[in-house]
């Protein structure tokens, strides 16, 4: 049987993940089938609390091996990837998980939902989730067809996300232990020490987003007042669980190892036919303008593409990305990956590949005269030099090439800037050609 929740957290605190592990603690009479997954969906959707995750598990009776997942308290979690042919009774569970949902969630801020369904619903959902922006309407037939059962508080927006969260099947996928801090700790200063988790990444090279090398800092620890310790992401499920143990915090309330979508780049649309705003594309084209820099520390370009022009931001939470585009001339060849905005329409750039950087040429000198090989004045008139002793003129100064700054590949934001969907650079087994050091602030 397969549960899902979405929409319980606000700003002011509570966190989806923490309810699905109060789930499975309620549930320890049956066994977890598969990890929990924790689906982020459409990063543009403008209703989102923060990162757009809808939690996912599956229960039932495990059958075969059984894999150590993480710690509720005193108790060890397993979970099975594969079961028997028994299904819990699922209005039994919805009477049980309905108080946990009342209890964890957000009463003035959230639309929860709840699904439970044997059946998952169509793949197209998980697509429609990550990449567009649905309805409702859209989403209650598809709960009809699978005979779901739902439970919503205020206008129930949650069960978009449980939909779309419950349809995914992963093509690529990557996991995230999670961390949780005792309920007296909740809003509290975190205590923790970073030089364990800068050690921990340098050692476990199939983890990715935890620690920023070009700043000495911690990404993935929370700075909300949410239940969470930290976040460790990565490619390898036992990495990560022998990674935690380096990492030093003040005590923990239980962890779990959560199968994410995270870091997949499955937001992104490539080859659109058409762009549409709230949703993120992988555009080709040449670059149709210097950079201009806009109050807040934010960059923008030009870049002429298929679709016309469209105007390309880094923003200044970006940081030393930023010279990325300052350093990019008009002609050069780019694909930009990232979300189009509506107003002002543009599109937040998220990762670039630089395809190719023109040749650059600098003024030298003014003009040699033709006649006597001497340089040429300027006259202070349109660009125009003259040679005071033979009369001669031209508007061409000496021009010569310089080396550009900008070396062709892929670039990407620092850790703390990434959204959660965006694969890394590290996981597309690519190396920026060049580190920014010494940036911009
Ligand atoms: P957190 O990451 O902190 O758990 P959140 O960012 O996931 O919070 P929610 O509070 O879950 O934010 O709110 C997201 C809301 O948007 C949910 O109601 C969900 O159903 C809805 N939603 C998610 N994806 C889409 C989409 N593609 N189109 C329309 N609504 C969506």
């Amino acid at each position: 049987m397969y549960i899902s929740v979405d929409d319980t957290d606000s700003m002011r605190g509570n966190c989806t993940t923490f309810l699905a592990t109060e789930i499975i603690r309620e549930l320890d009479d049956l066994d977890l089938i598969g990890n929990p997954r924790l689906v982020r969906l459409n990063p543009a959707t403008p209703w989102k609390t923060r990162g757009n995750g809808s939690l996912v598990m599956r229960f039932g009776r495990g059958s075969g091996p059984k894999r150590f997942i993480g710690m509720i308290g005193d108790r060890e979690l397993f979970c099975f990837d594969s079961c028997t042919d028994y299904e819990p009774d699922p209005q039994e569970l919805r009477r049980r998980i309905i108080p946990i949902v009342e209890r964890n969630h957000d009463p003035d801020f959230s639309d929860p939902g709840l699904l439970i369904s044997k059946v998952k619903p169509s793949q197209k959902f998980y697509w429609k989730g990550v990449r567009t922006i649905l309805d409702r309407e859209i989403i209650d037939p598809e709960i009809e067809r699978i005979g779901g059962l739902t439970f919503e508080i205020r206008q129930g927006r949650g069960l978009i996300g449980c939909v779309c969260g419950m349809a995914w099947r992963p093509r690529d996928s990557t996991f995230e232990l999670l961390t949780y801090r005792p309920r007296d700790r909740w809003g509290t200063e975190r205590i923790f020490d970073p030089e364990s988790i800068g050690m921990m990444d340098s050692r476990y090279g199939s983890t990715f987003n935890s620690w920023e090398p070009r700043y000495h800092k911690v990404a993935m620890v929370p700075m909300t007042p949410c239940p969470v310790m930290y976040g460790l992401r990565g490619d390898s499920e036992d990495d990560l669980i022998e990674a935690s143990k380096d990492i030093r915090t003040e005590p923990i309330d239980r962890w779990v190892v959560f199968l994410t979508n995270q870091g997949t780049d499955d937001h992104i649309i490539k080859n659109p036919k058409a762009l549409v705003p709230d949703q993120s594309y992988a555009l080709r084209g040449n670059v149709a303008s210097r950079s201009r820099h806009i109050e807040g520390g934010h960059t923008i370009i030009d870049v002429e593409t298929s679709h016309g022009l469209i105007s390309c931001a880094a923003y200044e939470p970006s940081k030393e990305f930023r010279f990325v585009l300052d350093w990019l001339n008009e002609g050069d060849e780019v694909e930009v990956i990232g979300e189009l905005r509506d107003v002002p329409r543009t599109l937040n750039v998220e990762k670039i590949h630089v395809i190719s950087a023109g040749p650059e040429s600098v003024k030298i000198s003014n003009p040699i005269c033709p006649i006597c090989s001497r340089t040429m004045k300027s006259t202070g008139k349109g660009g125009k030099f003259k040679c005071k002793k033979c009369k001669t003129h031209s508007f061409e100064p000496v021009m010569g090439q310089v080396r550009r700054q900008m070396v062709p590949g892929w670039y990407e934001p620092p850790t703390a800037a990434r959204r959660h969907l965006s694969k890394p650079l590290k996981r597309m087994g690519v190396v920026q050609p060049v580190e920014f050091v010494n940036g911009r602030s």
